[in-house]
């Protein structure tokens, strides 16, 4: 541990209930989280949130699902019973649910011929007129236009505005599985990078990383970008049919999701091969400027902090070096059930920085047409500071792949 262990956010010590084999979030504190959604539908001034399938469903309910043509929808009115509106089929999978187990919830199922929408409109009766009703981020349109039809008098706004306070500070709970998400996501990279690398196809090492990264305890592989040599200017690169060569640095940036929580990390080697082909000179020096700007911004993490302040920190050592137009994207995002999430560690964002938020740091440089270097690890603000949830080591790796 880079910084130690702690706990953070008022009573949310580990449960008994984290004792099972598998880990997760205890059923009680999806409870306390639709406690404080409706604290938070009330303050912000809504009327009532209409939460689809998606993590934030997941995060109030604990229901994992696909988002499909049929809507399934968690119904949150600032006043009165919480339904949960599902497709028959469903109802069984929605009554095993906490909220629903606890008798916070209810669950109202509908048939293949029902009009749901109207159902929905029905529920929130005439309550809150003049408020508006928000809506899941990541509902479907089809969704959105139906519901929009029913509810033609009201206003609708992103839900992201009351939940985005909640979910984007982490309890005790959901840090440890962002650490065991983050160190399954370290094995695999060491794993990779030990090679063999050389004469094999970006694809061919991208389907090894995706089995390792179950291997190593996700529940899924979520992405494996393999950026060989030029290919590595290109930030979100997959894997290609390149075939890797000796002497040419290859960008590594892998992620899975354990338990609903995912992992996301780059490293940037270079493969010398048997030949033993040296880093180019100005390759090793982009590398310790991408890795300098890493520490300076993984350094400038601590509460009350902007967020942009942590782009900034590591566009101050790219710039200062005269990269700085080859660093093209933002520094960071949230991760967390989504591995892009809020908060975004971008110019324009003051968010200050709570204790429990979790991001991305991965300041990158990319010469177009050579190579690129991008280095990123997982860090969550704390009181005392930055607390880096990835352990492989940030040195360059000269393997002999
Ligand atoms: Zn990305
Ligand atoms: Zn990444
Ligand atoms: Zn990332």
């Amino acid at each position: 541990m880079a910084v130690g262990v702690r706990a953070f956010g008022a009573g949310s010590g580990y449960s008994p209930l984290m004792n099972d084999s598998r880990p997760g979030i205890p059923a009680d504190r999806y409870v306390e989280r639709l406690a404080a959604c409706r604290e938070a539908v009330a303050a912000c001034g809504f009327a009532a949130l209409l939460i689809g399938v998606g993590p934030d469903l997941r995060y109030l309910t604990g229901f994992v699902g696909e988002p499909m043509e049929r809507l399934t929808l968690l119904v949150i009115p600032v006043n009165g019973p919480v339904r949960f509106v599902v497709p028959h089929l469903e109802a069984t999978k929605a009554a095993a649910t906490p909220l629903v187990a606890a008798g916070v919830a209810e669950v109202v199922p509908f048939g293949e011929t029902d009009d749901v929408a109207a159902r929905v409109a029905a529920l929130l009766g005439a309550a809150k007129p003049a408020d508006p009703i928000g809506l899941s981020d990541r509902l479907w349109a089809m969704h959105v236009l139906q519901l929009q039809r029913a509810l033609s008098a009201r206003r609708f706004e992103p839900a992201s505005t009351v939940l985005r306070d909640l979910r984007q500070v982490k309890d005790a709970d959901e840090a440890r599985l962002l650490r065991l998400a983050a160190q399954a996501a370290d094995r695999t990279m060491d794993a990779i990078a030990a090679g063999p690398l050389v004469g094999r196809t970006e694809a061919e090492v991208g389907r090894e990383i995706r089995g390792r990264l179950i291997d190593e305890g996700h529940d899924l592989a979520d992405f494996a970008i393999v950026g060989s040599g030029p290919n590595g200017a290109a930030p979100h690169h997959d894997a290609g049919d390149r075939v890797i060569a000796a002497g040419e640095p290859v960008v590594l940036d892998l992620g899975g999701t354990l338990a609903g929580y995912v992992s996301d990390t780059t490293r940037t080697i270079w493969v010398a091969g048997e030949a033993w082909i040296a880093p180019e000179p100005e390759f090793r020096r982009v590398f310790d400027v991408v890795r300098a700007a890493q520490a300076a911004a993984t350094a400038a993490v601590k509460p009350g902090v902007p967020a942009e302040q942590i782009d900034a920190a590591a566009r101050r050592v790219i710039g200062a070096a005269g990269y700085g137009e080859y660093f093209t994207h933002r520094v960071g995002h949230g991760v967390g059930l989504e591995t892009h999430e809020d908060p975004y560690m971008v110019s324009g964002n003051v968010t200050p920085l709570r204790p429990g938020m979790a991001f991305s740091v991965e300041p990158g440089i990319y010469l177009p047409g050579r190579w690129g270097v991008r280095l990123e690890n997982i860090v969550i603000c704390t009181d005392s500071g930055p607390e880096v949830l990835n352990h492989s080591s940030l040195d360059l790796r000269v393997v002999r792949g």
